[in-house]
């Protein structure tokens, strides 16, 4: 088989289950196996591919086919200008988080010291926020041993390991001391979805998904739990459900700690972000209002 002949065939399997870019699926994945990039394919369309190439396309197609996410196939997505390594350990990051990413650095005027990345799955936005903030310490939690494995992986890969530590958490559980940054993509999926859920939701780890009967487990444990590892001024980032907005404003009246919420739509017009600012708080020693955390106006 050539690589034309591969590309025709491959593109032919995915659009039989009805895939929309089946012919750049077919690239990428013929690139992948061949280890070449995609534009090289038409340089050389009549080198023929090995038994071994051969098999392990029939093998990735057959995956594709059965609903496997693309991204778990090629073993990498980029983030934010990041290239990642994904598996099934961990959540293959969304355009929507990296528009939490564009909204947090937009909102931040002076880069922080201190951020803390809960749930950082394969460490897309700990690894996207400490190239933006070369100044910056970070610290990143997962529940998950593989995954912090991976996103450290990533860190390296990206050469941002010295400054992010990875901390094994579940959520605050084994943090101390105090941030001027905390930023979350939690799992906020309501767990009665999964009954209908798109095939390919269902390969991701339910973990970073499922958030509970309302989706609000883990923004409810973040929202009451964050002002006191956060230092005064300093704000909590969320990707939020679409249908939580009202929730997150509740619960982060119910601290009493946060004195603005700010409740952001994504590209496709869903609210989908959420900003809980703490208040500054009068300094003893001078009576000055203190931030560490500068917020733009507006
Ligand atoms: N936006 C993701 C999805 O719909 C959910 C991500 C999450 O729960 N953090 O699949």
């Amino acid at each position: 088989m050539t690589v034309s002949e591969a590309l025709r065939w491959a593109t032919g399997q995915l659009a039989q289950s009805s895939r929309e870019s089946a012919r750049l699926e077919a690239e990428l994945i013929i690139a992948h196996v061949l280890q070449k990039a995609r534009h090289e394919l038409y340089l050389q369309p009549s080198h023929t591919l090995s038994h071994d190439e051969q098999t392990q396309l029939y093998e990735l197609i057959e995956r594709r086919g059965h609903g496997e996410p693309l991204q778990y196939l090629l073993e990498y997505t980029e983030f934010y200008g990041c290239l990642l390594r994904v598996t099934p350990a961990v959540l293959i990051p969304r355009p929507e988080t990296e528009e939490l990413v564009e909204f947090v650095l937009q909102s931040t005027l002076h880069p922080p010291k201190d951020v803390l990345d809960l749930g950082t799955g394969s460490g897309a936005i700990a690894i996207a926020l400490a190239r933006a903030w070369p100044e910056s310490s970070l610290v990143a939690t997962d529940i998950s041993q593989e995954a912090l494995a991976l996103a450290r992986e990533n860190a390296l890969r990206n050469g941002v390991a010295e400054r992010i530590r990875f901390v094994q958490s579940d959520w605050f559980s084994q943090i101390s001391g105090r941030f001027d940054l905390i930023v979350s993509n939690p799992p906020y999926v309501r767990t009665g979805y999964f009954a209908h859920a798109p095939r390919e939701l269902l390969y991701e780890p339910r973990v970073a998904l499922d958030g509970g009967p309302q989706g609000l487990d883990a923004l409810r444990r973040i929202i009451q739990e964050s002002p006191r590892y956060l230092r005064s001024g300093g704000s909590l980032y969320l990707e939020i459900g679409s249908d939580q907005g009202q929730a997150v404003r509740e619960l982060s009246a119910q601290t009493g700690a946060f004195v603005n919420v700010e409740i952001r739509k994504d590209l496709s017009g869903q609210e989908r972000f959420a900003r809980l600012r703490l208040d500054c708080t009068p300094s003893p020693a001078n009576g000055r209002r203190r931030c560490t955390v500068q917020a733009k106006p507006g």
